[in-house]
């Protein structure tokens, strides 16, 4: 085999086929007006969730009433729950916008997504924990160490130690979880253990990722999480944010900032502005949770894999692709995850040879040529649209907001490994502002790589809400 041009040419392809690929083209693009329009109604839709009435987006206060100095310092441990690890990490904080971490990873099993029983999920964490505080501190520890705890899911909160659970996302389902504040139950399992850690804050990993990265770049205007799930959080201004009125204490001035997790994964529930597939449709419908995080499943990665999959046996059951083929391993909700689409993208033969390989060896389906390069421009496709769309909740926040310029500081893993994303979701900014830089680089609103949020992050909040305990503030 010898990688040849990375894009194959349409030619060989059938009528039939081409037609197929024609109409997908137009099921799936997302042109510069409509990402236009989209924002525009999502402006709105990020006011609402800030009124008393309240709106489909949670618009979530996070308690964070800080931006960090970068002065910052001391150990702090910092764990996250979200995607498809459990991280734990030792968090030092240099104090002059540097840190240092060291983590262990514990893979989730399969089934704790959706165990029955809520308890074996605390008690995953706990022991996670406690084997990473074994191997760190041999000796045992004197004080105790103050705990952030970033809990990827939608979480109310109060106070900044609080996290009462409005809904499972990403296809986490466990049951007397939900409308449950989660940092007693973890705290629970951690005391049983005797291990000398406080829960001290509970964090979003889009606040968390703001935050770490405002700590080394002041420049920074949100935090972003292009992953498993998409998300974004900023800074707002208490006097902005109605539904705070009556829930600050007199000490707080209403010019003090607060950081905003969005949960604008659940942007456009009601179906008014964005362009859903009869695959969108399918995918909600069959979730755990219909008509939730509709803007999250037509763009973050824990769908892509899984649109991809639908396109195709559809195309199937119309007899235009995998004639005669056996399909029973592939006719699984979710058998393909997003490094599917990514590897198929990435393939670069002519021929497409890795993605005959892949669909062999985990499918057991023979592929032509002809059917790969369908399945070659669905993922272009798909990936193409989930870039141009997820970047409309950052238009829609820096519009709000007036900026003008600063840094998007991003993270997740369809930013960091879907390939083409960063680009593509910088171009599609550009496509809703009208900038006419010549390259990415220049462009005035700058989407880049993000500190570690639910690292670094979590440490600094962890360390800003001791430093108000400190000073008695509330
Ligand atoms: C969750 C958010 C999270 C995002 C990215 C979404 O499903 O609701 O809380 O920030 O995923 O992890
Ligand atoms: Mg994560």
């Amino acid at each position: 085999k010898k990688p040849q041009a990375r894009k194959g040419s349409m030619a060989d392809v059938p009528k039939e086929l081409m037609h197929e690929i024609e109409n997908f083209e137009k099921i799936f693009t997302v042109p510069s007006e409509s990402l236009q329009a989209v924002t525009k109604h999502f402006i709105t839709e990020l006011e609402k969730g800030l009124s008393k009435k309240g709106g489909n987006i949670p618009m979530i206060p996070g308690w964070v009433m800080d931006f960090p100095t970068g002065k910052e310092s001391g150990d702090f441990l910092a764990i996250d729950l979200g995607g498809t690890n459990l991280r734990v990490v030792l968090v030092k904080l240099g104090g002059d916008r540097t840190f240092d971490t060291t983590q262990s990873k514990y893979k989730l099993p399969d089934a704790m997504r959706t165990t029955q029983n809520p308890d074996e999920l605390w008690e995953f964490i706990a022991d996670s924990l406690k084997t990473f505080i074994n191997e760190q501190f041999p000796q045992g520890i004197s004080e105790p160490i103050p705990l952030g705890f970033t809990f990827s899911f939608p979480a109310s909160q109060n106070k900044i130690n609080e996290g009462v659970l409005q809904r499972w996302t990403k296809g986490f389902d466990i049951p007397n979880i939900e409308n449950h504040d989660v940092v007693p139950m973890l705290q629970k399992q951690i005391t049983k253990r005797d291990i000398p850690i406080e829960v001290v804050a509970l964090i979003n990993d889009t606040t968390g990722t703001l935050v770490a990265s405002y700590y080394t770049d002041p420049e920074t205007k949100m935090g972003v999480i292009f992953g498993t799930g998409v998300n974004g959080a900023y800074y707002d201004v208490c006097s902005e944010i109605e539904k705070l009125q009556g829930k600050l204490s007199d000490d707080i001035p209403s010019s003090a900032p607060m950081a905003i997790n969005c949960e604008y994964g659940s942007f456009d529930n009601e179906h008014v502005v964005l362009p859903r597939t009869k695959y969108d449709v399918t995918i909600d419908e069959e979730s755990p949770r219909p008509g939730q995080q509709t803007f999250e499943k037509m763009s973050s990665g824990y769908y892509l894999g899984e649109i991809l999959r639908l396109a195709l046996i559809d195309m199937y059951k119309q007899g235009f692709i995998f004639k005669n083929q056996d399909l029973s391993k592939f006719d699984k909700p979710f058998v393909m995850d997003t490094s599917y689409p990514a590897k198929i993208e990435e393939d670069p033969f002519e021929n497409l040879e890795d993605t005959d390989d892949l669909f062999q060896n985990e499918f057991g389906i023979n592929t032509t040529v002809q059917e790969r390069k369908l399945i070659r421009r669905l993922c272009e496709l798909i990936g193409t649209r989930a870039a141009r769309l997820s970047v409309c909740g950052i238009a829609a926040i820096c519009q709000k907001r007036g900026y003008k310029t600063g840094h998007i500081a991003a993270d997740g893993s369809v930013y960091n490994r879907y390939p083409g994303f960063k680009e593509k979701a910088a171009n599609a900014l550009r496509d809703i502002y009208g900038w006419t830089q010549a390259s990415l680089d220049d462009y005035p609103i700058k989407i880049v790589p993000a500190e570690d949020g639910s690292g670094a992050g979590a440490a600094v909040i962890a360390a800003l809400a001791g430093k108000r305990i400190a000073e008695g503030k509330s």
